[in-house]
């Protein structure tokens, strides 16, 4: 079966409860979130009643717990230790997000590996391997999943080799696992038409077991632009069929599929002007077949 859902908000007010009600209105089985804004630090204190009402709302709408995806933020930088208080504030907040997740029962949390800024892509490795080595625990049930980047800026992990060489260094290897990012490939060099021989070759330097998600986006730029613009599926650089040949990809079968496309619409300060695309992009993938008019639709729907 399908595992396919998208990125939804996660509120101080409803909390898991109200993520599955938005992830349900979308027509998805698995969603991924932040455990607050994505761009800050601040997080709400969980509510037992809230978790509670979660996990019935995912049983009555078949939704494996098992399946969610946790976004760590993504101003979480572990690459540089350049500010020695950021970093180590990066590492004691990732802690306590790990906990966060065990509290939802959240297994898979994704991490961008981080930005070397001033030093080199050698040292960003090094102090990613350190900080992870101080962050994760025998014990823990959550898998930290470095995630595949663009290359844009001085950001590391654009290359398989880094995200090997990681994982090579962690004590830990069983806590470590990796998402794919269809437009972070393609803006890295990487093309998704032959993503079989994308696969073939993680298989051969990581190991294909080790892809525990996998986010879907169209990409705004050329292959190797280096750059990390998300697009709505079939609206970018990638096209419509090479991205259903990630989604119902066999060796990818059971790995969640998570859509993180822009909302549609003009914005101009005015959130409520802008619409979520996800219940209208996962129809589409699930008949397989591109609806040109698919922006068109969504402001209607809205509207
Ligand atoms: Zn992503």
């Amino acid at each position: 079966m399908l595992i396919i859902g998208s990125h939804v908000s996660f509120g101080a007010k409803e909390q898991l409860a109200g993520s599955v009600r938005e992830a349900v209105s979308y027509g998805s089985n698995t969603f991924m979130f932040y455990t607050g804004a994505p761009q800050n630090t601040k997080r709400c204190k969980l509510s037992y009643d809230l978790t509670l009402e979660a996990r019935n709302l995912l049983y009555d709408n078949n939704i494996e717990l098992n399946n969610l995806v946790i976004h760590a933020p993504y101003i979480i930088n572990l690459a540089n230790n350049e500010n020695k208080e950021s970093y180590e504030f990066a590492i004691s907040f990732l802690k306590e997000e790990i906990e966060r997740a065990s509290m939802l029962g959240v297994e898979i949390m994704v991490l961008h590996p981080g930005s070397y800024v001033r030093f080199d892509v050698e040292t960003g490795i090094k102090n990613v391997i350190n900080a992870l080595n101080e962050i994760i625990t025998k014990n823990q049930t959550v898998k930290i999943c470095l995630e595949t980047m663009a290359g844009k800026g001085t950001e590391i992990c654009f290359k398989l080799e880094h995200l090997k060489r990681i994982i090579d260094g962690v004590n830990y290897k069983d806590k470590v696992k990796v998402c794919l990012d269809t437009c972070h490939l393609n803006d890295a060099g990487y093309d998704i038409n032959r993503f079989d021989d994308y696969l073939d070759e993680f298989d051969k330097i990581i190991g294909i077991d080790k892809i525990a998600c996998v986010h879907v986006n169209d990409s705004k730029n050329p292959i190797g632009s280096k750059k990390d613009r998300h697009e709505n599926i079939g609206f970018g650089t990638i096209g419509f069929d090479a991205l259903l040949k990630v989604i119902y990809n066999e060796r990818l079968k059971n790995i969640p599929k998570i859509l993180e496309t822009p909302y549609v619409g003009n914005y101009d300060g005015d959130k409520n002007r802008i619409y979520p695309p996800y219940r209208f992009e996962i129809e589409m993938i699930r008949k397989k077949r591109f609806n040109p008019n698919l922006k068109d639709d969504i402001r209607n729907y809205y509207k």
